[in-house]
């Protein structure tokens, strides 16, 4: 039987996991791992005109403009729309959920949960404040409480670990209240839709992970 393709919204503040479970889903159940930060941050890295142009709003915290994103966001969906997807910090405003609709249903799809990990603002800071990655193949590791054998290297590739610019306390700060205001507005948006499961993020990866696991069974 051929399993059905599933399209997840990955919510939660900045540092719940939701990139660490979006890979575990690419990882053990064949998911596309879609991160927006992570196009930012590679397009800001290899100095590209669109990187150019968002480097000054990831630095501060603050939200890329929608259309920019939505631009971004198309052209992925023309390209795997037809994959089942993890998104990963996007959508982050209501205009970008229902932008997102519209390209899925272009598709003939949708967006079949909008999964929103939980986390508390002390605990989001706490993690991280401790969080590294790597500069090559992009796995997350936090000093505490999944660190690293060596505290700069990567098991898994040798790349080099770094702290996110954006990890530093201050701008943790002003991305909680960004999430506060612009993203967790999404949680209404996608309870009123009946698409809204609540994970608690406390309970650690692999906990999480157990859940998310079996919901994706449940829906295939
Ligand atoms: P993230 O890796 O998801 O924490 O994103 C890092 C930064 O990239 C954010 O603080 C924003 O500046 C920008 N960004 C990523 N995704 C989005 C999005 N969906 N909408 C607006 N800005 C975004």
């Amino acid at each position: 039987m051929s399993e059905r393709i599933l399209r997840l919204v990955l919510l939660g503040p900045p540092g719940s996991g939701k990139g660490t479970q979006a890979d575990l889903l690419a990882s053990q159940l064949g998911f596309v791992h879609y991160s927006t930060g992570e196009v930012f941050r590679e397009q800001i890295s290899q100095g590209t005109e669109l990187g150019r142009w968002v480097e000054s709003y990831v630095a501060r915290g603050a939200l890329v403009p929608d259309e920019v994103v939505l631009a971004v966001v198309e052209e992925f969906i023309r390209q795997h729309g037809q994959q089942s997807i993890a998104f990963d910090g996007f959508p982050r405003t209501v205009p970008q959920a229902t932008g997102l609709d519209e390209l899925l249903k272009r598709q003939s799809a949708q967006v079949d949960r909008a999964v929103l990990i939980d986390l508390s603002d002390d605990e989001v800071v706490r993690r991280l404040s401790s969080r590294r990655q790597c500069r090559n193949c992009s796995r997350i590791y936090n000093l505490s409480f999944s660190p690293p054998k060596n505290a700069s290297v990567c098991d898994v590739c040798g790349g080099e670990l770094y702290q996110r610019a954006d990890d530093q306390e201050e701008t943790i700060r002003s991305r909680l209240r960004v999430y506060a205001e612009q993203t967790s507005p999404l949680i209404d948006y996608y309870k009123q839709q009946g698409k809204l499961v609540r994970l608690d993020g406390s309970l650690g990866r692999d906990r999480v992970f157990a859940d998310l696991k079996q919901l994706v069974e449940q829906l295939r």
